[in-house]
Protein backbone atom coordinates (compact mmCIF):
# COMPACT_ATOMS: atom_id res chain seq x y z
CA UNK A 1 0.00 0.00 0.00
CA UNK A 2 1.43 3.31 -0.86
CA UNK A 3 2.24 5.68 2.10
CA UNK A 4 0.08 8.71 2.48
CA UNK A 5 1.67 12.31 1.25
CA UNK A 6 1.38 13.86 4.11
CA UNK A 7 4.49 16.89 3.08
CA UNK A 8 2.43 20.70 2.57
CA UNK A 9 3.42 21.84 -0.69
CA UNK A 10 5.07 25.24 -0.44
CA UNK A 11 3.53 27.39 -2.67
CA UNK A 12 6.43 29.43 -4.43
CA UNK A 13 3.45 31.05 -7.06
CA UNK A 14 1.64 32.54 -4.25
CA UNK A 15 4.67 33.62 -2.28
CA UNK A 16 6.17 35.27 -5.50
CA UNK A 17 2.48 36.64 -6.40
CA UNK A 18 2.05 38.23 -2.96
CA UNK A 19 6.00 39.44 -3.07
CA UNK A 20 5.14 41.10 -6.59
CA UNK A 21 2.00 42.51 -5.19
CA UNK A 22 3.98 44.35 -1.98
CA UNK A 23 6.52 45.34 -4.92
CA UNK A 24 3.99 47.06 -6.99
CA UNK A 25 2.52 49.28 -3.98
CA UNK A 26 6.63 50.13 -3.06
CA UNK A 27 7.20 51.00 -6.56
CA UNK A 28 4.11 53.26 -6.30
CA UNK A 29 4.80 55.12 -3.12
CA UNK A 30 8.90 55.47 -4.80
CA UNK A 31 7.14 57.19 -7.63
CA UNK A 32 5.29 59.74 -5.62
CA UNK A 33 7.61 60.41 -3.29
CA UNK A 34 10.89 60.92 -5.74
CA UNK A 35 9.22 61.74 -8.91
CA UNK A 36 11.84 58.77 -10.12
CA UNK A 37 10.47 55.38 -11.58
CA UNK A 38 13.29 52.34 -11.04
CA UNK A 39 14.97 51.15 -14.01
CA UNK A 40 16.25 47.87 -14.93
CA UNK A 41 18.30 46.75 -17.68
CA UNK A 42 19.16 43.14 -18.96
CA UNK A 43 21.53 42.25 -21.21
CA UNK A 44 21.14 39.13 -23.70
CA UNK A 45 24.17 37.95 -25.88
CA UNK A 46 22.98 35.14 -28.43
CA UNK A 47 19.84 33.63 -29.37
CA UNK A 48 19.47 30.95 -26.95
CA UNK A 49 15.98 30.12 -26.69
CA UNK A 50 15.30 29.10 -22.92
CA UNK A 51 17.59 32.82 -22.39
CA UNK A 52 14.83 34.35 -24.72
CA UNK A 53 12.36 33.30 -22.90
CA UNK A 54 13.75 34.20 -19.27
CA UNK A 55 14.20 37.55 -20.47
CA UNK A 56 10.76 38.12 -22.20
CA UNK A 57 9.47 36.96 -18.81
CA UNK A 58 11.38 39.80 -17.00
CA UNK A 59 10.60 42.44 -19.26
CA UNK A 60 7.10 41.82 -18.57
CA UNK A 61 7.36 41.63 -15.38
CA UNK A 62 8.88 44.63 -14.78
CA UNK A 63 6.61 46.69 -16.08
CA UNK A 64 3.72 44.92 -14.72
CA UNK A 65 4.88 46.27 -11.44
CA UNK A 66 5.78 50.15 -12.40
CA UNK A 67 9.17 49.87 -13.05
CA UNK A 68 11.22 50.80 -16.24
CA UNK A 69 12.55 48.23 -18.51
CA UNK A 70 16.02 48.03 -20.57
CA UNK A 71 16.53 45.05 -23.08
CA UNK A 72 19.36 44.75 -24.63
CA UNK A 73 19.11 42.24 -27.07
CA UNK A 74 23.16 41.65 -28.91
CA UNK A 75 24.33 39.55 -31.34
CA UNK A 76 25.69 36.12 -30.52
CA UNK A 77 29.71 37.24 -32.19
CA UNK A 78 29.60 40.71 -29.78
CA UNK A 79 33.38 41.23 -28.65
CA UNK A 80 34.24 41.74 -25.04
CA UNK A 81 34.94 45.30 -25.73
CA UNK A 82 31.46 46.44 -27.02
CA UNK A 83 30.08 44.44 -23.99
CA UNK A 84 32.17 45.76 -21.87
CA UNK A 85 30.99 49.62 -23.23
CA UNK A 86 27.48 49.47 -22.75
CA UNK A 87 28.13 48.16 -19.15
CA UNK A 88 30.05 51.52 -18.83
CA UNK A 89 26.99 53.05 -20.64
CA UNK A 90 24.76 51.67 -17.63
CA UNK A 91 26.43 51.45 -15.29
CA UNK A 92 26.66 55.66 -15.65
CA UNK A 93 23.06 55.81 -16.67
CA UNK A 94 20.90 57.78 -13.83
CA UNK A 95 17.42 55.80 -15.27
CA UNK A 96 19.11 52.36 -14.32
CA UNK A 97 18.95 51.03 -10.99
CA UNK A 98 19.81 47.60 -11.78
CA UNK A 99 21.63 45.70 -14.40
CA UNK A 100 21.52 41.82 -15.12
CA UNK A 101 23.95 39.79 -18.08
CA UNK A 102 21.44 37.09 -18.91
CA UNK A 103 23.56 33.56 -18.51
CA UNK A 104 25.33 31.91 -20.04
CA UNK A 105 27.39 33.96 -21.93
CA UNK A 106 28.92 32.53 -25.59
CA UNK A 107 31.73 31.04 -25.03
CA UNK A 108 34.13 33.68 -26.52
CA UNK A 109 33.25 36.07 -23.62
CA UNK A 110 34.86 36.42 -20.11
CA UNK A 111 31.96 35.80 -18.04
CA UNK A 112 33.69 36.68 -14.50
CA UNK A 113 35.11 39.89 -16.16
CA UNK A 114 31.54 41.19 -17.46
CA UNK A 115 29.96 40.35 -14.27
CA UNK A 116 32.60 42.45 -11.97
CA UNK A 117 32.68 45.20 -14.74
CA UNK A 118 28.85 46.03 -13.17
CA UNK A 119 28.98 48.45 -10.81
CA UNK A 120 28.62 46.43 -7.45
CA UNK A 121 25.47 48.54 -6.43
CA UNK A 122 23.73 48.09 -9.30
CA UNK A 123 24.39 44.03 -9.53
CA UNK A 124 20.50 43.25 -8.90
CA UNK A 125 21.63 38.87 -9.79
CA UNK A 126 24.46 39.64 -6.38
CA UNK A 127 27.32 37.84 -8.57
CA UNK A 128 30.07 40.66 -8.72
CA UNK A 129 32.61 39.64 -6.30
CA UNK A 130 31.91 42.43 -3.65
CA UNK A 131 28.86 41.88 -3.39
CA UNK A 132 29.54 37.71 -2.87
CA UNK A 133 32.21 39.01 -0.22
CA UNK A 134 29.86 41.55 1.64
CA UNK A 135 27.14 38.63 1.98
CA UNK A 136 29.93 36.40 3.40
CA UNK A 137 31.09 38.93 5.96
CA UNK A 138 27.59 39.58 6.73
CA UNK A 139 27.64 42.89 5.49
CA UNK A 140 24.10 44.83 3.10
CA UNK A 141 24.82 43.08 -0.59
CA UNK A 142 22.68 42.10 -2.98
CA UNK A 143 22.17 38.50 -3.01
CA UNK A 144 21.53 36.45 -5.54
CA UNK A 145 17.77 36.02 -6.46
CA UNK A 146 17.40 32.30 -6.21
CA UNK A 147 18.53 32.02 -2.63
CA UNK A 148 16.98 34.61 -1.41
CA UNK A 149 14.05 33.74 -2.82
CA UNK A 150 14.18 30.05 -0.89
CA UNK A 151 15.44 31.80 2.36
CA UNK A 152 12.07 34.19 2.36
CA UNK A 153 9.97 30.77 1.85
CA UNK A 154 11.78 28.64 4.87
CA UNK A 155 11.71 31.82 6.93
CA UNK A 156 7.66 32.28 6.33
CA UNK A 157 7.92 28.48 7.04
CA UNK A 158 9.63 27.87 10.01
CA UNK A 159 9.82 31.30 11.74
CA UNK A 160 13.60 31.48 13.55
CA UNK A 161 16.19 28.96 12.13
CA UNK A 162 18.39 29.15 14.53
CA UNK A 163 20.35 26.03 15.43
CA UNK A 164 18.73 23.84 12.71
CA UNK A 165 20.87 21.23 10.44
CA UNK A 166 21.02 22.69 6.80
CA UNK A 167 22.37 20.62 4.48
CA UNK A 168 22.62 22.05 1.19
CA UNK A 169 23.43 19.93 -1.77
CA UNK A 170 25.43 21.66 -4.56
CA UNK A 171 28.23 24.39 -4.42
CA UNK A 172 27.45 26.89 -7.01
CA UNK A 173 28.28 30.24 -6.99
CA UNK A 174 24.73 31.32 -8.06
CA UNK A 175 23.19 28.71 -5.56
CA UNK A 176 24.32 26.64 -3.38
CA UNK A 177 27.53 28.42 -1.89
CA UNK A 178 24.89 31.73 -1.27
CA UNK A 179 22.71 29.77 -0.25
CA UNK A 180 24.78 28.26 2.78
CA UNK A 181 25.91 31.83 3.63
CA UNK A 182 22.08 32.73 4.07
CA UNK A 183 21.69 29.92 6.04
CA UNK A 184 25.06 30.94 8.21
CA UNK A 185 23.80 34.24 8.56
CA UNK A 186 20.17 33.04 10.31
CA UNK A 187 21.81 30.29 12.70
CA UNK A 188 21.61 27.45 10.97
CA UNK A 189 24.31 24.93 11.33
CA UNK A 190 25.52 24.26 7.58
CA UNK A 191 26.70 21.37 5.54
CA UNK A 192 27.66 21.73 2.14
CA UNK A 193 27.82 18.58 -0.03
CA UNK A 194 29.01 18.29 -3.78
CA UNK A 195 30.19 15.68 -6.36
CA UNK A 196 32.88 14.59 -4.23
CA UNK A 197 31.20 14.75 -1.16
CA UNK A 198 31.06 10.95 0.50
CA UNK A 199 27.60 9.09 1.58
CA UNK A 200 25.73 12.25 0.38
CA UNK A 201 22.18 10.21 1.23
CA UNK A 202 23.24 9.61 5.19
CA UNK A 203 24.25 13.37 5.20
CA UNK A 204 20.98 14.51 4.00
CA UNK A 205 19.51 12.09 6.88
CA UNK A 206 20.87 14.61 9.14
CA UNK A 207 19.22 17.94 7.62
CA UNK A 208 16.15 20.13 9.40
CA UNK A 209 16.57 21.54 6.18
CA UNK A 210 17.60 20.19 3.02
CA UNK A 211 18.42 22.49 -0.36
CA UNK A 212 18.48 20.57 -3.43
CA UNK A 213 20.38 22.71 -6.13
CA UNK A 214 21.70 20.05 -8.61
CA UNK A 215 20.71 19.56 -11.84
CA UNK A 216 20.33 16.00 -11.45
CA UNK A 217 16.58 14.39 -11.74
CA UNK A 218 14.73 12.66 -8.60
CA UNK A 219 18.84 12.51 -7.42
CA UNK A 220 17.29 12.57 -3.49
CA UNK A 221 14.78 9.65 -2.84
CA UNK A 222 12.63 9.60 -0.04
CA UNK A 223 14.85 7.50 2.10
CA UNK A 224 17.30 10.59 2.10
CA UNK A 225 15.20 12.64 3.80
CA UNK A 226 14.33 13.10 7.30
CA UNK A 227 10.56 12.73 8.74
CA UNK A 228 9.19 16.33 9.32
CA UNK A 229 12.31 18.00 7.39
CA UNK A 230 11.35 20.68 5.37
CA UNK A 231 12.63 20.66 1.52
CA UNK A 232 13.54 23.09 -1.36
CA UNK A 233 14.21 22.14 -4.51
CA UNK A 234 16.40 24.17 -6.86
CA UNK A 235 16.59 21.52 -9.55
CA UNK A 236 14.86 22.42 -12.78
CA UNK A 237 15.15 19.50 -15.50
CA UNK A 238 13.55 18.41 -18.40
CA UNK A 239 13.19 14.71 -18.91
CA UNK A 240 10.75 12.51 -21.05
CA UNK A 241 8.67 10.12 -19.23
CA UNK A 242 5.50 7.78 -20.26
CA UNK A 243 6.40 8.94 -24.16
CA UNK A 244 6.02 12.99 -22.16
CA UNK A 245 8.37 15.96 -22.12
CA UNK A 246 8.14 17.08 -18.33
CA UNK A 247 9.74 19.11 -16.29
CA UNK A 248 11.01 17.30 -12.79
CA UNK A 249 12.98 18.84 -9.76
CA UNK A 250 16.31 17.30 -8.03
CA UNK A 251 13.91 15.65 -5.64
CA UNK A 252 11.91 12.15 -6.04
CA UNK A 253 8.40 14.45 -4.98
CA UNK A 254 6.05 11.67 -4.99
CA UNK A 255 8.58 10.08 -2.29
CA UNK A 256 8.99 13.01 0.08
CA UNK A 257 5.52 12.82 1.54
CA UNK A 258 6.73 12.28 5.10
CA UNK A 259 8.60 15.47 4.33
CA UNK A 260 6.88 18.42 6.79
CA UNK A 261 7.06 20.72 3.88
CA UNK A 262 8.03 20.56 0.49
CA UNK A 263 8.52 22.81 -2.75
CA UNK A 264 7.28 21.40 -6.19
CA UNK A 265 8.64 21.59 -9.39
CA UNK A 266 7.48 23.51 -11.09
CA UNK A 267 5.68 25.71 -9.12
CA UNK A 268 8.24 26.01 -5.93
CA UNK A 269 11.63 28.09 -6.18
CA UNK A 270 11.62 28.95 -9.85
CA UNK A 271 8.44 31.84 -9.78
CA UNK A 272 10.20 33.47 -6.79
CA UNK A 273 13.46 34.00 -8.22
CA UNK A 274 12.29 36.49 -10.82
CA UNK A 275 10.12 38.55 -8.01
CA UNK A 276 13.28 38.18 -5.94
CA UNK A 277 15.48 39.71 -9.14
CA UNK A 278 12.40 42.84 -8.96
CA UNK A 279 12.58 43.08 -5.18
CA UNK A 280 16.45 43.50 -5.89
CA UNK A 281 16.19 46.10 -8.49
CA UNK A 282 13.65 48.10 -5.45
CA UNK A 283 16.37 47.51 -3.36
CA UNK A 284 19.08 48.82 -4.86
CA UNK A 285 17.18 51.85 -5.91
CA UNK A 286 16.72 52.88 -2.29
CA UNK A 287 19.97 52.39 -1.68
CA UNK A 288 21.21 54.64 -4.15
CA UNK A 289 18.69 57.70 -3.41
CA UNK A 290 18.61 56.73 0.53
CA UNK A 291 15.58 56.35 0.57
CA UNK A 292 13.33 54.35 3.37
CA UNK A 293 9.86 53.09 2.10
CA UNK A 294 6.77 52.74 4.34
CA UNK A 295 6.04 49.73 3.18
CA UNK A 296 9.38 47.78 2.19
CA UNK A 297 8.43 44.23 0.47
CA UNK A 298 11.54 42.39 1.32
CA UNK A 299 11.72 41.73 4.92
CA UNK A 300 14.81 39.38 4.73
P1 LIG B 1 25.77 23.83 -11.23
O1 LIG B 1 26.54 25.11 -11.33
O2 LIG B 1 25.90 22.82 -12.30
O3 LIG B 1 26.18 23.17 -9.82
C1 LIG B 1 25.73 21.89 -9.48
C2 LIG B 1 26.28 21.50 -8.14
O4 LIG B 1 25.80 20.18 -7.84
C3 LIG B 1 27.81 21.42 -8.09
O5 LIG B 1 28.28 22.00 -6.89
C4 LIG B 1 28.10 19.92 -8.13
O6 LIG B 1 29.25 19.53 -7.39
C5 LIG B 1 26.89 19.35 -7.43
N1 LIG B 1 26.64 17.97 -7.80
C6 LIG B 1 26.60 17.44 -9.04
N2 LIG B 1 26.30 16.13 -8.98
C7 LIG B 1 26.15 15.81 -7.68
C8 LIG B 1 25.83 14.63 -6.97
N3 LIG B 1 25.61 13.47 -7.61
N4 LIG B 1 25.75 14.69 -5.62
C9 LIG B 1 25.96 15.85 -4.97
N5 LIG B 1 26.27 17.01 -5.58
C10 LIG B 1 26.35 16.99 -6.92
O7 LIG B 1 24.22 24.08 -11.06
P2 LIG B 1 23.39 25.37 -10.50
O8 LIG B 1 23.54 26.50 -11.43
O9 LIG B 1 23.66 25.56 -9.04
O10 LIG B 1 21.89 24.79 -10.68
C11 LIG B 1 21.45 23.62 -10.03
C12 LIG B 1 20.06 23.29 -10.47
O11 LIG B 1 19.20 24.36 -10.07
C13 LIG B 1 19.85 23.16 -11.99
O12 LIG B 1 18.85 22.20 -12.24
C14 LIG B 1 19.35 24.53 -12.39
O13 LIG B 1 18.56 24.49 -13.58
C15 LIG B 1 18.50 24.87 -11.20
N6 LIG B 1 18.32 26.32 -10.98
C16 LIG B 1 17.05 26.73 -10.75
C17 LIG B 1 16.80 28.06 -10.51
C18 LIG B 1 15.40 28.50 -10.23
O14 LIG B 1 15.08 29.66 -10.35
N7 LIG B 1 14.53 27.58 -9.80
C19 LIG B 1 17.84 29.00 -10.52
C20 LIG B 1 19.14 28.54 -10.71
C21 LIG B 1 19.37 27.19 -10.94
P3 LIG B 1 30.74 19.98 -7.78
O15 LIG B 1 30.84 21.40 -7.35
O16 LIG B 1 31.60 19.05 -6.98
O17 LIG B 1 30.86 19.80 -9.26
Amino acid sequence: MNKPFLADRIDGKGYAADLVEKLTDEVAEIKSKTGLTPGLAVILVGEDPASGVYVGAKHRQTLAIGMESFVHRLPFDTTQTELMTLLEELNAAPEVNGILVQLPLPAHLDTNAVINAIDPNKDVDGFHILNAGRLATGQDALVPCTPLGCLMMLKDRLGSLAGLHAVVVGKSNIVGKPMAQLLMAENCTVTVAHSKTKDVPALCRTADILVVAVGRPELVKGDWIKPGAVVIDVGINRIDRDGRSRIVGDVAFDEAGHASAITPVPGGVGPMTIACLLANTVTAFKRQHHIVTNQAAVAV
